[in-house]
């Protein structure tokens, strides 16, 4: 059952505008939250997101920012709290992947998804914790890969990101839990969305196959595990992991 338990809190939502935060950015919605539905390019998408959201009878606002760019997600955190006084909570989401064989990968792909994921994290939390610290309350959920945790042919850049949030959250967590700050990570395994579909057919069945449950995720099954991080619920829970894979990995 949705219930009411983000009421009125004031989230932003990196890379909202497709796929997995999309609907992380309408799960916070449908719980009575207020989204920053940020995103790189696709205005049209992200304000489809915003009117989703109004139409829920809750607010949102949309904004253009590359996570990568330092003065661009200062200038969105500005405008979230011009907007609405509070930054409840922050969801590192926004990526894209840039794959190759280690051999061939190029420094520019390397640098282009270690960027955007990682240094995009690092440029988002820190804009947001002054404002969380004043409040003595605040959430962070990275949205890591399963990617890295267990690694990934032709994936370096992106399981090196990934596997880097995981140390990012953890000494995060650990710098700011007197403040009444969480910081957690939730790692989906694979998820239908844009980014799956360029995965070659052969692959598609190879992870089936290694899926217990032989089937890929939803946006929606990754939603509501951050929301659950996001909530009052998961109040004693910071620095930790949550795979949303499906059984794919089991430690
Ligand atoms: P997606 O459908 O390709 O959507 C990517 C989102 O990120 C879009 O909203 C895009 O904005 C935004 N974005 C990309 N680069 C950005 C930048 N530099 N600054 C701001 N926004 C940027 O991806 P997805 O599958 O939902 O993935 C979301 C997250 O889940 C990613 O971190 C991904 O690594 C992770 N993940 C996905 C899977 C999976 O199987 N899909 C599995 C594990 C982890 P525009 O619309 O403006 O381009």
């Amino acid at each position: 059952m949705i219930g009411n338990d983000l009421q009125d809190q004031v989230a932003l939502v990196t890379g909202a505008s497709r796929g997995i935060g999309r609907a992380i950015a309408l799960a916070i919605a449908a719980r009575g939250g207020r989204v920053l539905v940020n995103y790189q390019r696709n205005a049209a998408a992200a304000r489809e997101v915003v009117s989703a959201i109004e139409a829920m009878g809750r607010e949102a606002m949309a904004f253009a920012a590359d996570v990568a760019d330092e003065c661009a997600v200062q200038a969105m955190v500005d405008a979230c709290l011009e907007r609405w006084r509070r930054l409840d909570a922050l969801v590192n989401n926004a990526g894209l992947t840039d794959d190759a064989p280690f051999v061939r990968m190029r420094p520019d792909q390397w640098r282009t998804v270690i960027d955007v994921h990682l240094t995009g994290a690092f440029l988002c939390s820190r804009a947001v914790l002054a404002p969380m610290r004043a409040q003595r309350y605040g959430r962070i959920v990275m949205i890591g890969s399963l990617a890295g945790l267990a690694g990934n042919v032709g994936q370096a850049n992106y399981a090196a990101a990934k596997a880097g949030l995981v140390g990012l959250a953890r000494a995060l967590a650990r710098e700011t839990a007197r403040d009444g700050i969480t910081v957690n990570v939730v790692a989906p395994g694979y998820i239908e969305t844009d980014m799956l579909a360029t995965l070659p057919a052969a692959r598609r069945r190879w992870a089936l196959d290694a899926i217990a449950m032989g089937r890929f995720g939803t946006p929606e099954e990754v939603a509501a595990a951050v929301v659950f991080l996001l909530s009052p619920a998961a109040s004693y829970i910071t620095g930790q992991v949550l795979a949303v894979d499906g059984g794919w990995v089991m430690p």
